[in-house]
């Protein structure tokens, strides 16, 4: 099998030394790590095909790997598959007149929106992670981030794709038309399928206006249920692109972690972090009509604007210092995200007393990152249990934007009905008949 990967791709790019594996072995959460593994890095779209068609022949397993800030423990071989590693999948084209770009599959989303920013247009999709994930992932995972409120998700963006599927064939369509009604959307479908479905290999994305001045604010508010209530009516603003909410627990984390100063002279129960389009004043004046604001800090210059979304964006990695992080990122419906805010800690905290929560996310779209730390391996699924089985008995979402994966496949049914998982089985094996691609996530073997 290796004699036949070396030959396809070249001996250099199949590694199998400890030292050039380690990377790919081990997730970002450090949660999830396997002990051995084969990297193969393919350098284009038929170098995939060869690769998928040979694995396929032998029945050996395959996990498609981006830039593996993946959240769910999908992003490493856990089961001992085979990494296709999607780092030389390269390209970068703009096309102006139609607003839109040409993407690798292995292309960072900061190169992205570097290569929109050149040609005076943007991305609409954008994460803290944007330096080391990839268009190939963000679309296999359909990663929301920053923007969603303005843009849409991933999926939103994909105008068509090139894939591969588990026998190699190659799907491809990457013509650009914004509407062809012709038969089943593919691209819909391959977005979210977290390597399950085929390895995407070139994406069609759509490029959005390059944003305008703007103005960024952080607010104060007295308790969570406040700030989701503020976070509701934010979303009237005109011209309003993101609506961010933190605590301060995680705000005196930050702090500590990055050596941030206050964002505010007191302490607050609870904080939101709007950006909006237009001036400083134009904020105040929005900011005035939301209800529960109890001060504000606003910025309308680039280093302000930065220096204010520092205390949010920086939540993920001070978290990270805490040791393992059980990350349980939910969604819940506006009118149930407040009780969900106010129950928690102490839901936890019955479970598991020396846990510490650590809550924040994109709340306007009902997003709550829920990160627990100081839990003992042995508490580990009892909480992760309750916490998501909450979740849905307040109508939520189990999976908001990182996925199912393998962290979260023992829950799907919580999300989805028996139906419908019956269907995602059918399409499934329908794709990948060799069950070779990514076998463990979403729906496991
Ligand atoms: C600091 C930080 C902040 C983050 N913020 C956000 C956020 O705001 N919003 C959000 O949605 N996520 C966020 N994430 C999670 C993560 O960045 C996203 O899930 C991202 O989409 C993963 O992309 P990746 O290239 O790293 O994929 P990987 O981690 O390598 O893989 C993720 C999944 O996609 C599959 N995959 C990867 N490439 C391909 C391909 N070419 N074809 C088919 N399948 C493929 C893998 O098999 C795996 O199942 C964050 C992560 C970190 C570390």
């Amino acid at each position: 099998m290796l004699d036949e990967l070396r030959g396809i791709v070249g001996p250099e790019h199949v590694l199998t030394e400890p030292d050039l594996v380690a990377g790919h072995l081990r997730d970002w959460t450090g949660r999830f790590a396997a002990e051995a593994g084969v990297v193969v890095r393919p350098a284009d779209t038929g170098q995939v095909s060869a690769v998928l068609a040979a694995c396929a022949a032998a029945g050996t397993a395959v996990l498609p790997q981006g830039g593996n800030t993946g959240l769910v423990g999908a992003s490493v071989p856990l089961h001992g598959e085979i990494v296709l590693h999607t780092g030389r999948l390269h390209g970068l084209e703009v096309d102006e007149v139609a607003g839109q770009l040409l993407a690798g599959a292995g292309e960072t989303i900061g190169a992205v929106h570097a290569a929109a920013a050149s040609a005076g247009l943007a991305y609409g999709v954008d994460l803290a992670s944007r330096d080391s994930c990839t268009v190939g992932g963000t679309v296999a995972t359909n990663a929301g981030g920053l923007r969603v409120l303005r843009h849409g998700d991933t999926r939103r963006q994909v105008i068509g794709v090139e894939a591969v599927l588990s026998d190699g064939s190659v799907l491809s369509h990457l013509g650009g038309l914004t509407r062809d009604n012709t038969g089943y959307h593919l691209p819909s479908l391959l977005a979210g399928s977290e390597g399950t479905l085929a390895v995407l290999t070139r994406v069609r994305l759509r490029l959005v206006p390059a944003p305008g001045p703007s103005a960024v604010a952080v607010l104060g508010l007295a308790s969570p249920a406040d700030a989701v209530v503020a976070a509701g009516f934010a979303r009237r603003i005109a011209g309003v692109s993101a609506v961010e909410f933190f605590l301060p627990a995680g705000l005196a984390l930050v702090r500590e972690v990055t050596g941030l100063g206050a964002v505010l002279p007191e302490e607050h129960g609870a904080y939101l972090l709007l950006e909006v389009d237009g001036s400083a004043e134009a904020l105040v004046q929005a900011c005035e009509d939301l209800p529960g604001v109890q001060d504000a800090a606003i910025a309308d210059d680039a280093p302000g604007r930065a220096a204010l979304w520092a205390y949010r964006e920086r939540h993920t990695e001070s978290i990270a210092t805490r040791g393992s992080v059980i990350k349980l990122d939910v969604t819940l419906p506006m009118a149930t995200a407040g009780e969900y805010l106010d129950r928690l800690p102490s839901v936890v905290a019955g479970l598991v007393p020396d846990a510490r929560v650590w809550l924040f996310g994109h709340l306007a779209d009902g997003n709550v990152h829920t990160n627990i730390t100081g839990v003992p391996a042995a508490d580990t699924h009892r909480l992760e249990d309750t916490v998501l089985r909450m979740v849905a008995d307040l109508g939520g979402s189990i999976a908001s934007e990182h996925g199912i994966g393998l962290a979260k496949r023992e829950w799907l049914g919580l999300g989805r009905s028996e139906a419908e998982i019956e269907a995602f089985r059918r399409i499934k094996w329908a794709l990948d008949p060799a069950g070779i691609l990514h076998p463990h996530a979403v729906l496991g073997p």
